[in-house]
């Protein structure tokens, strides 16, 4: 278990707090065994391109209903903020926000003059000029690589700005060079909301549930209600208000444990709210086991085997019918499937392939936490699909390197490529191969997600026509040179295996 130390103003990045890593090529099954044992990364020679902490940082407070968020850097470190405004609003319906505000995100637009003179200055009167032009509840600071060359103080403007402004002005430390993790910005981002915006308990409520995920659709009410219990989001679509209770809850669920490794650690250790000690409802065993967990945290076991039952009595059948279908579709073989995502939302999206029957051919995962947090190994996602559905062969971990992905896909070939993030489907479609994205991270979830997304791939492999004429007319910029060669000839092997034999 990592130990979580909130006054330290950043958080330990995940490379040397969990052991991530970047960079393996193999067996899903190799690399759980490896993952007990100090896995070492296998860096690549050459790299396409990376994500960076900032915008994970951004996604988890831009999205907070009643903040305001600014980049302290150049202006382009928060170019892609934008995306947020935009999913702010289209999924606000999702959770029941009928009246989505404009998000408001700012810059202090550092330029070279601030290189050479400083930044904090500049800071202090951009905190001062957000507040007065939104009354925001709460003022996140978001760092950038700019800001941390020069070393400008943000912790000591925010904690001044918040003197003189008496709203929390919360520093976040997050520059991009500071992790090859990128989901190191989630966790700086939950770091600086725990010390200064989490408030220690004065009551333990056995009616309320932290729910740490994205943006998901609101199933966690329906699921909540027949314990007597609500969700309480985190952190997107959450308010100021709401965030200060976190601490007040009977217990922490992550949609994706990979987002709320952290934050379940920091609600445990420092507000005595426990994590759930298994992996997320991703799979029907996944589901009992998980509703189990859940009846016992709450002390409402017999609940937990009613809802288990009459979900199941609704939702099996259903979920016979559509493996049929696939049956039908396939003439007597296995559709087969290849994944591309974050780690656990990645290994879920495996799980629901095995239990809709569709063979997982491989998966380009973008990074891989050996145990998170808690340190509990009922909670590792990718163990909990190797051991209910098998291994996956040619598992690749993997930030995002595209031309990775092209090679492996146009080897591979399979039935379907099912993706988590925009701009990675277009890679399966130009190859002809029916690509489904679907970013809602709760919709695979549960027995009764099996259902949604099973028609989803139903749907998406009956209408291959588009792909199909995408990929005559489709110009591949990658060369027959690249092409021929093995996928992983830029992963620099580590000698994983010799350490744990
Ligand atoms: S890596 Fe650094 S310079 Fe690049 S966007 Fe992120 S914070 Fe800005």
């Amino acid at each position: 278990m990592s130990k979580v130390n909130l006054s330290l103003p950043a958080v330990q990045i995940r490379e040397t707090r969990i052991n991530s890593i970047t960079g393996f090529q193999g067996g899903a099954e190799e690399l759980v065994g490896l993952s007990r044992c100090g896995v070492k990364d296998n860096p690549r020679s050459f790299t396409q391109c990376v994500g960076c902490a900032t915008s994970k940082a951004a996604c988890m407070t831009i999205l907070v209903q009643d903040g305001a968020v600014i980049s302290h850097g150049p202006v382009g470190c928060s170019s892609c903020y934008h995306d947020f405004a935009f999913t702010y609003r289209v999924n606000s319906p999702l959770r029941g926000v009928e009246h989505p505000t404009q998000r408001k995100i700012y810059s202090t637009n550092l330029t070279e003059k601030d290189m050479v003179f400083g930044g904090n200055a500049k800071l202090a009167n951009a905190i001062r000029e957000v507040y007065k032009r939104t009354g925001a509840r709460a003022v996140f600071v978001l760092t950038t690589c700019a800001a941390g060359i020069i070393g400008d103080d943000v912790e000591n403007v925010c904690d001044e700005a918040e003197a003189e402004l008496g709203v929390p002005v919360v520093a976040i430390l997050c520059e991009g060079f500071r992790s090859t993790v990128w989901t190191t910005g989630f966790d700086a981002a939950y770091h600086g909301i725990a010390r200064k915006l989490i408030q220690k308990p004065r009551t333990h409520r056995d009616d309320l549930i932290n729910v740490i995920n994205f943006w998901g659709s609101d199933v966690f009410t329906d699921w909540f209600a027949p314990f007597g219990a609500a969700p309480n989001y985190l952190t997107p679509y959450s308010t100021v208000e709401s965030l200060t209770r976190s601490g007040e809850a009977a217990v922490t669920v992550q949609a994706c444990s990979t987002l709320g490794s952290y934050l379940g650690a920091v609600l445990e250790q420092e507000f005595g709210v426990p994590e759930l000690p298994t992996a997320p409802p991703y799979g029907i065993a996944q589901t009992d086991r998980w509703f189990r967990a859940l009846g016992k945290a709450l002390g409402k076991e017999d609940i937990a085997e009613q809802v288990i039952a009459e979900k199941k009595a609704e939702y099996l059948p259903q979920i016979e019918a559509l493996k049929a279908k696939y049956r039908d579709r396939a003439a007597g073989r296995p559709l087969t499937a290849y994944v591309t995502g974050g780690a656990a939302h990645g290994h879920a999206l495996l799980s629901v392939l095995g239990e809709l029957g569709i063979q997982a051919v491989g998966a380009a995962i973008f990074h891989h936490d050996p145990l998170f947090d808690n340190g509990v190994s009922d909670n590792d996602q990718l163990a909990q699909r190797v051991r209910d559905y098998g291994d996956v062969p040619n598992f690749n971990v993997c930030n995002k390197q595209e031309f990775e992905l092209v090679n492996v896909l146009r080897r591979l070939r399979p039935d379907l490529l099912l993706a988590r993030h925009g701009g990675m489907t277009l890679w399966g479609a130009k190859l002809g191969i029916p690509s489904l994205l679907i970013g809602d991270e709760h919709y695979s979830m549960g027995y009764e997600g099996l259902v949604n997304y099973g028609e989803r791939i139903l749907e998406t492999l009956e209408n291959d026509e588009f792909v199909k004429n995408l990929e005559k007319h489709a110009v591949n910029p990658y060369t027959t040179w690249w092409l021929e060669q093995p996928p992983n000839t830029f992963l620099r092997q580590r000698g994983n295996h010799e350490q744990c034999h």
